[in-house]
């Protein structure tokens, strides 16, 4: 600013002071002393003094005199705005920083819960295919075994009177010839054994096609065990051993499919030993169901068969149909019962039958 010689003055109480040029957006004022002291007021750009609100001063001497010159913005909040510019812009950098961290931590969480979600409904999506290929599968399957089954059915129903014909006529010549010819009797023991295994086999056929439902009645397991060892005898080479505990309770069983389910056990130990062996049927009382085992010493099982035992059809028979166990098994728990096995290869088999008890009975098979 350059002022006149005059305005360098003390200031002159008669004269007005009025608005000089204006400084755009700046009040600026000249106080002849060192306070803005309206009374030394020389010259300002504005009547509205003293300036007020955000300001700048600065004292001047000349001479002995000390001189203040006071500028301020014209609008207080610019003024104050322009005063605080380098804190402003950081807070703004900072604050910018915050909300671009913000946005980018909010981006990232997104994308990772995107991801998440993702893998989810991939894994659902996998399980999904893999229970509709199992369902698919157990479908095929079951409708396999209902054409089979219907086979079956026809087949075991074919052959189940031939079968009893035989069987009569056997008998007839057993009564006749057995007693007295050794070679006779031998031969009939053949033709009476490959008419149970092939009876067996036709009872497992119609039970798997039409399964019935058990008509249970109290019947004692030992009578049952002797009419199948009647039926089957064991092979020469193997022996069979019992053992019952005293009081065994009767148990609740439809007695031809119990019987069934014997055979079907006993015929499966021997044909496991055909070097011979010993079968042991062992029964223990539990308190409301009879336990009983049937156990071998023949050549065991694998682990795949082990596994899949119970399926029907599986066997690794060159002659068997792979029926009688899963037959039994549906038998066994028709009756409310349960059918396990365990074993080991070369350590033999143990099956063991869990069934009801019923209250005791006069002996009604013995
Ligand atoms: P099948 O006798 O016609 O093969 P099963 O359902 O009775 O049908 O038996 C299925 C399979 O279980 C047999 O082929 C055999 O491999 C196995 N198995 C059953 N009983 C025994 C046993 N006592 N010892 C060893 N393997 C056995």
């Amino acid at each position: 600013m350059v002022y006149g010689e005059s305005a360098l003055r003390p200031p002159d109480p008669t004269r007005r002071v009025t608005a000089s040029q204006p400084f755009g957006d700046l009040d600026a004022a000249l106080y002849a002393g060192p306070r803005p002291d309206p009374a030394q007021l020389v010259l300002a750009t504005t009547t509205a003094l003293p300036v007020e609100g955000a300001r700048a001063e600065q004292a001047v001497s000349i001479g002995a005199d000390r001189w203040l010159l006071v500028v301020s913005a014209r609008r207080p909040l610019i003024g104050w705005l322009a005063d605080r510019q380098p804190w402003l812009l950081l807070a703004a950098g900072l604050l910018v920083a915050v909300l671009v961290a913000a946005l980018v931590e909010s981006l990232l969480r997104r994308r990772a819960y995107a991801l998440a979600l993702v893998d989810e409904r991939t894994a659902d999506l996998e399980r999904s295919l893999r229970e509709l290929d199992a369902t698919q599968e157990r479908l095929v399957a079951q409708e396999r075994l209902a054409a089979i089954g219907e086979l079956a059915a026809a087949v075991g129903h074919e052959l189940r009177n031939p079968l009893g014909v035989l069987g009569n006529v056997v008998y007839l010549l057993r009564s006749r010839l057995g007693g007295g010819d050794p070679w006779a009797a031998e031969k009939l023991r053949t033709a009476e054994r490959e008419l149970a295994a092939a009876t067996l086999i036709v009872a497992d056929l119609l039970e798997f096609a039409r399964p019935r439902p058990p008509v249970a009645a109290p019947h004692h397991l030992p009578g049952l065990v002797d009419e199948v060892l009647s039926v089957a005898p064991p092979p020469d080479s193997v022996r069979v051993e019992t053992g019952w505990p005293a009081e065994l309770a009767p148990v609740a069983v439809d007695r031809d499919q119990l019987r069934q389910v014997l055979l079907n056990l006993v015929t499966n130990a021997y044909e496991a030993m055909p070097a011979g062996g010993v079968v042991t049927l062992n029964a223990e009382r539990q308190p409301a169901a009879v336990r009983l085992t049937v156990a071998d010493t023949g050549a065991g099982m694998d682990d795949e068969t082990r596994r899949r035992l119970f399926e029907p059809f599986y066997t690794t028979k060159t002659k068997g149909i792979g029926l009688g166990l899963a037959v039994a098994r549906r038998i066994v728990e028709a009756h409310g019962g349960a059918l396990t096995a365990e074993s080991r290869p070369g350590a033999g088999a143990a099956f063991t039958l869990t069934l009801p008890s019923s209250p005791p009975v006069e002996e009604p098979d013995r």
